[in-house]
């Protein structure tokens, strides 16, 4: 018998780099000078770190499911480069409205819908109810929401603006003003 582990889920865009639209080559991947020293408090203190992000730019023909996992070891090698280590790394490349037929479906792992967060615990062994969703975006809280995690709202990215305009029966666990500062709120509120 395994022990389950809690997981930081990471939103990326606007969370862990700049949010600078469809990031469609590796220049426009801008890492806030944090997310690494964030990452790594969170595995210090016990958590997997696992990325869930929606890249609807594969389903717009913008660049395809190969650049994204170009990014996710882009992050993992950064992350290695600062003593510590992405455990996870999962993608939607779907959109009802897709441009492109294939990826166009109401797949269940866009969020606002917790897919992604459903197969890393499957696949990773996480504990989701001692688990916390971390992004910019409603819809990233939302799939805290789902799954009966805590949720945190930073401020970067969309996240000033979004945090002022909650949609009814939403909330967040706590508002922060970047990656660095949810590590400290998590630091300094553990699960009874
Ligand atoms: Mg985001
Ligand atoms: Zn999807």
């Amino acid at each position: 018998m395994t022990t389950k582990r809690p997981a930081v889920f990471l939103d990326r865009d606007g969370t862990i780099n700049v949010d600078a639209g469809y990031i469609d080559r590796l220049e426009r991947l801008e890492l806030y000078p944090f997310a690494i020293d964030a990452i790594r408090l969170f595995r210090r203190a016990g958590y997997l770190v696992v990325v869930i992000t929606n890249q609807a730019g594969v389903a717009q023909g913008l660049y395809g499911e190969d650049f994204v996992e170009t990014t996710a070891r882009f992050l993992a090698d950064r992350a290695k480069l600062g003593d510590t280590q992405i455990d996870g790394h999962y993608y939607c490349p779907h959109s009802p409205d897709a441009v492109v037929e294939r990826y166009r479906v109401d797949c269940e792992c866009r969020k606002p819908k917790a897919g992604m967060a459903r197969r890393a615990a499957e696949e990773l062994g996480i504990d989701l109810a001692r688990s916390v969703v971390i992004g910019d975006r409603w819809r990233d809280l939302a799939v805290a929401q789902a799954v009966g995690a805590r949720g945190i709202m930073v401020k970067t990215g969309y996240g000033a603006t979004e945090a002022l305009n909650p949609p009814p029966g939403m909330t967040a666990d706590a508002v922060c003003d970047d990656l660095i500062g949810a590590a400290v709120w998590l630091l300094d509120h553990p699960v009874a």
